[in-house]
């Protein structure tokens, strides 16, 4: 099999992840080209933003819950054997009030508020928190182990493993789609395939423009309180613009209290009112942050906002021919970009052997 050249837009986790498990595979020559590589903090760069803890919102039997499926134990065996790459266990209670029943939040929310979501039979200890644990206000929870991952470690750790198995990383802004195999980015020169990783800016990127994609802007609070849980809420009293969750990342990483879901909401900077308003829910929410006190006990770190790479209809993971290359794309994934990251990459790598005649057409 003759070797086959790959560019790979984008070094979020879903570039990064499809460059590892395609890596892993013999006859690629990969490289990765981004704008934002791991380390950088920008707006048009979701990932290092992410809390990020594996929390299903995939429907029963859909496209979005096999990824999230297939995702599950390759995030668990990293957790168990690979501590150097910032992925922790940790408990994850659901919260559910009664009062936010037929909310755009709870609806949306409706398979991980459910007692018995499609996930309980993957995740282990999935069980029904007993009423008398049920903090006030709350009228049911759940908890299962999940993970939560450090990004600040698992990015670089992502880049660091691909290293390993020859990827090559370049800095690279593209204004179309082609400009990946024309431009030489790629040390060959001649380019077999384009990935398109780009999440949110597949908005803007000529050649793709896809006018489905859009921001849900997310501002958090990272501090040095330690909850030692995660826990999330069905919604809050303020709006379905916000949201009130606390996960405590990996190996010092620091402890998310988030946030907001404001969709179609491009703004890079911290708005200080609704950052109150994510703390004082936050300590509401789980008083062991504080030891019950109010919120100027919480030890601020930084506060920061990440913009979720929403996608109508779902993240996209397809083949076309553009100006007779083949492109095979893996953005739009929203809020589920590591809780999805293996399922989706798994998907595009079957792609990327389908186009390069190496896999027949599932
Ligand atoms: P990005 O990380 O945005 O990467 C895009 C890449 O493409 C970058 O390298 C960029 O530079 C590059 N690029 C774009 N356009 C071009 C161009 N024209 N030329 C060259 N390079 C280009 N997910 C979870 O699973 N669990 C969570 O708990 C979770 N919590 C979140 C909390 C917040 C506050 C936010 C904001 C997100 C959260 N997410 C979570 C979602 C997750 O962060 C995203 O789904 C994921 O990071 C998207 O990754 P990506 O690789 O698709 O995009």
């Amino acid at each position: 099999m003759s070797q086959k050249n790959i560019v790979i837009i984008g070094a979020g986790v879903a570039g990064l992840t499809t460059a590892l498990l395609l890596s892993r595979k013999a006859g690629y020559k990969i490289v990765v080209a981004a704008k934002h590589m791991p380390g950088d903090y920008d707006i048009e760069y979701a990932s290092p933003w992410a809390g990020a803890n594996y929390m299903p919102v995939s429907v029963h039997g859909t496209e979005a819950a096999k990824w999230d499926q297939d995702t599950w134990e390759p995030l668990a065996d990293l957790a168990k054997n690979y501590p150097e790459a910032g992925v922790h266990f940790q408990d994850c209670e659901i919260h559910s009030r009664a009062k936010d029943v037929g909310s755009a939040t709870a609806t949306w929310f409706a398979e991980l508020l459910s007692p018995s979501p499609w996930f309980s039979k993957v995740v282990p200890n999935f069980r029904l928190l007993p009423k008398e644990l049920l903090g006030p206000g709350i009228d049911s929870a759940t908890v299962f182990t999940s993970v939560c991952i450090n990004t600040a470690i698992y990015l670089p750790w992502l880049v660091s493993q691909c290293l390993a198995n020859g990827v090559v990383f370049k800095r690279a802004i593209f204004k179309h789609v082609s400009d990946a195999s024309s431009s030489g980015v790629h040390p060959s020169g001649q380019v077999d395939l384009v990935v398109n990783c780009t999440g949110l800016m597949a908005s803007k990127l000529g050649g793709v423009e896809d006018a489905s994609v859009f921001p849900a802007r997310g501002q958090i609070v990272i501090v040095r309180n330690e909850a030692g849980k995660m826990l999330d809420v069905s919604g809050t009293d303020d709006g379905d613009e916000e949201a009130c969750y606390v996960m405590t990342r990996a190996a010092g990483g620091g402890t998310i209290l988030g946030g907001s879901y404001q969709k179609g909401n491009w703004e890079s900077q911290p708005d200080p009112n609704l950052a109150i308003r994510i703390m004082k829910r936050a300590v509401a929410m789980c008083p062991s942050l504080t030891n019950g006190k109010g919120i100027e006990h919480l030890d601020v770190i930084r506060h920061g906002v990440g913009l979720r790479p929403i996608r109508e209809g779902g993240t996209r993971i397809e083949k076309e021919k553009i100006d007779g290359m083949w492109v095979v794309h893996n953005y739009g994934a929203g809020g589920a970009g590591y809780q999805s990251s293996y399922g989706c990459a798994k998907a595009t790598v079957s792609l990327i052997e389908e186009a390069c005649g190496i896999r027949a057409k599932l």
